[in-house]
């Protein structure tokens, strides 16, 4: 039996007006897809019986997507672009031009919402936001960074991953004002880091973060 809370039991008995006896596709995050038929529907404590498992766990691989909070809708479009094309990791990074806040709750159900609507039974957390500058300082050193660096001063995207083998990995995606030059030197002098250019054009970040997501799976991720 599994016990609902009281937004899953406003949600599931309130807006979808669920019944007993119906129904519906669950997953935690650990144990894949199950089916599930309504026990009891009730809007503050809904409770569901879990009759067998329907799919696989399937968990994307070991990529955390570095990004510094931009504007609201446009973060939001990346957050649900990134879990869809598959990062086990979302970490907000403070840096030096960032002039956006981040509500990571909002961020989270954005992160949930978009698991539920692509099928996918992972959902990957949405961290505190830390500074980049001290995260650098403190990086696991068997996790390789993507320095997505819009100096384009670096190897095309394609080329530098060729050389590179799959393991934990890490893109780190600047805000509308780019890198500082203390983040860039910081960032290019990390042993860990890889600077890539993503072509010969600007983009916004939420473009960056979902061009370097989809060279990375190309290259060394699940869509080979
Ligand atoms: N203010 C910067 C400028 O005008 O040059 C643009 C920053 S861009 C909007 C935001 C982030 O996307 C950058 O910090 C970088 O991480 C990434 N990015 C954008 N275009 C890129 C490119 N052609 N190559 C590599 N990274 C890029």
């Amino acid at each position: 039996m599994l016990p609902l809370d009281a937004a899953q039991s406003t949600y599931l008995f309130g807006v979808m007006r669920r019944k007993p006896g119906d129904e519906l596709r669950v997953f935690d995050g650990q144990g894949g897809e199950w089916l599930a038929e309504v026990a009891k529907a009730n809007k503050r404590n809904g409770l569901l019986l879990c009759k067998k498992a329907v799919a696989p766990q399937v968990t994307p691989p070991d990529l955390w997507l570095l990004f510094a909070p931009i504007k609201k809708a446009r973060m939001a479009f990346m957050v649900e672009k990134a879990v869809e094309m598959g990062v086990r990791k979302l970490l907000p990074v403070l840096t030096g031009f960032t002039n956006e806040r981040i509500n990571i709750g909002r961020m989270q159900a954005h992160a949930v919402e978009a698991a539920e609507q692509c099928g996918a039974t992972f959902v990957p957390d949405v961290a505190e936001p830390v500074k980049l500058l001290e995260l650098l300082e403190n990086w696991p050193e068997n996790r390789k960074l993507l320095f997505c660096d819009e100096s384009r001063q670096a190897l095309p995207v394609a080329t530098a991953l060729a050389a590179q083998s799959a393991g934990p990995w890490a893109i780190v995606i600047g805000p509308e004002g780019g890198f500082s030059p203390d983040e860039v030197v910081a960032l290019r002098r990390l042993q860990a880091v890889v600077s890539v250019s993503l072509g010969p054009r600007i983009l916004r970040a939420d473009t960056a973060a979902m061009a370097a997501i989809t060279a990375w799976q190309m290259a060394l991720g699940d869509w080979r």
